[in-house]
């Protein structure tokens, strides 16, 4: 269920086979949302997150609550985590964050569409979450009915605040050792907050 924390160079290009009119109108590796998948108004959140998709799972009053609440404690909980293993934020701005909540499904522009959405993804089997470095976004399931909700979510967001933060990039090591860093940081971030792993 775990993401990788980087993503790679993203294209916007125009895919298809000649003669497929559907096809034709795919976009490929193009992460972020599209203008007609965009909320007509971002909800922005106390703790920083801006979601500006929410599609594939119910976004009432209860759900902005949970992601409200669950974000809140990553963002308190950071600097002391940090300070366990050494390390601090980099600048002291306010933390803010793009965000997507979508289908988990393989289908076209949703999370685990690899073939054209995240055809650049380093993953290639089925997540629950995923934060681009690269884009600086974090994607995952809206679903908050998810088992694997409520870690993933607090394992993104501390990808999502080590990005922000210029936590990763003043790790040792060449840009894959940092990742690999990163990535233990976030699992151990979700223990630490006593959701598991
Ligand atoms: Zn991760």
């Amino acid at each position: 269920m775990l993401a990788l924390a980087v993503g790679t160079a993203v294209s916007l290009t125009a895919v298809g086979a000649a003669g497929d009119s559907t096809r034709d109108k795919r976009v490929v590796g193009h992460m972020p949302p599209l203008p007609e998948e965009r909320l007509a108004e971002p909800i922005e959140f106390k703790c920083g997150f801006v979601v500006h998709e929410w599609r594939g799972s119910p976004r009432g009053e209860r759900e902005v609550a949970h992601v409200e609440e669950l974000c809140a404690l990553a963002l308190e909980r950071l600097d002391p985590y940090l300070a366990r293993h050494g390390l601090r934020r980099q600048h002291d701005r306010d933390f803010t964050y793009d965000v997507a909540f979508l289908p988990d499904s393989r289908e076209y522009r949703a999370l685990n569409d690899i073939n054209f959405r995240f055809y650049y993804r380093r993953t290639t089997y089925v997540i629950t979450g995923y934060t681009s470095f690269t884009n600086h976004f974090l994607y995952m399931t809206g679903d908050q009915n998810d088992l694997e909700f409520d870690v993933t979510l607090l394992h993104e967001q501390f990808h999502a605040m080590s990005d922000f933060y210029g936590i990763w990039t003043s790790l040792d090591g060449d840009q894959d050792e940092r990742v690999a860093a990163d990535e233990q940081l976030a699992v151990g971030f979700t223990r630490y907050l006593g959701y598991g792993e």
